[in-house]
């Protein structure tokens, strides 16, 4: 048996599982704001988990780990991380294994993402495809010829860093215009509340939430769509780069697929070369809720195969 854990802005999620992939147990635990917080959610996810299947810790083989930021996988250490300040070179897989015992590998949360929905989802009918992840920030990953692409050092394909707009909003990545100020879900809120300013009927006053656009409030439906015509802008750039049989979209904004895909084939069938855009699919991630800590499981399961 294997565990992933998934450290998303919001929840963290576990899954319970074996080399088939399939599911025994699943729990989530509000994130927290410090990295003792994040640890002992870890932990006790662990314990729910096992507790609920009456398995001894010692069943679990491996556990994997998708955390938001710039992560060293060899070392299990996270270099950096949006979310949480205390987080600089914290080497979080070596200090979940010593609590629990159990050989812990570490990876980037977009990273987990992809792994799982190939494994899993919607990515094992392509050889060539690409993901974003739009949750708080924007992240992503490309499969290229059946293999996932890593870059030098492991952490390539930061899709929301890349510049939609020259002139455009600062990002606490020191860049100007990147894509994660336009199409993700803390952009979205920026823009909700800029607009509640003029608009005082709208429902999204007492909760700015995308789940908003799905009941369908006129307001919360236009942020969707305005963001969906950035996240075109992005996607068309991509398609020019890698002209893939599909992209796929994950994070908890992808809930909003059925508003952000229509307006994303547009802006990219304006923009990207006739060619590279034919026949692109356009696709939501098939569990969002657990292809993320699938893919961390995963990724434990073949890491250990090199120890
Ligand atoms: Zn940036």
């Amino acid at each position: 048996m294997f565990i992933g854990i998934d450290i998303g802005g919001t929840n963290i999620k576990g899954v319970l599982t074996n080399k088939g992939g399939e599911i025994f147990s699943s729990a989530s635990i509000p994130t927290g704001k410090t990295a003792d917080d994040i640890e002992n959610g870890i932990v006790s996810l662990i314990d729910v988990m096992t507790d609920s299947k009456s398995l001894p810790k010692r069943s679990i083989k491996a556990l994997g780990i998708g955390a938001a930021g710039a992560v060293d996988c060899k070392k299990g250490v996270i270099i950096t991380s949006p979310n949480i300040r205390a987080w600089e070179n914290y080497p979080l897989a070596n200090r979940i294994e010593r609590r629990v015992g159990i050989r812990v590998f570490l990876e980037n949360d977009a990273t987990v993402a992809v792994i799982g929905e190939w494994w899993m989802g919607q990515g094992r009918k392509y050889r060539n495809w690409i993901m974003l992840t739009l949750g708080t920030g924007v992240g992503g990953g490309a499969v290229i010829d059946n293999k996932l692409y890593t870059g030098q050092s492991g952490s390539s394909m930061e899709f929301g860093h890349m510049t939609i707009d020259y002139k455009g909003r600062k990002c606490k990545c020191g860049n100007i215009g990147c894509l994660e100020q336009y199409a993700s879900a803390s952009a979205i809120v920026n823009s909700a509340r800029i607009a509640l300013k003029k608009d005082r009927t709208s429902s999204i006053h007492k909760k700015i939430e995308s789940d908003e656009a799905r009941k369908g409030d006129t307001l919360a439906v236009k942020l969707v769509e305005e963001m969906s015509y950035f996240l075109g802008i992005g996607v068309a750039n991509l398609v020019n780069i890698f002209n893939p049989e599909a992209v796929i979209l994950g994070g908890g904004l992808s809930r909003d697929h059925r508003i952000i895909i229509p307006v994303v084939r547009r802006v990219v069938n304006e923009r990207a070369l006739p060619g590279l855009k034919d026949n692109v699919k356009y696709l939501a991630i098939k569990n969002e809720d657990k292809a993320p800590a699938l893919g961390a499981a995963k990724i434990a399961m073949d890491s250990l195969q090199h120890f």
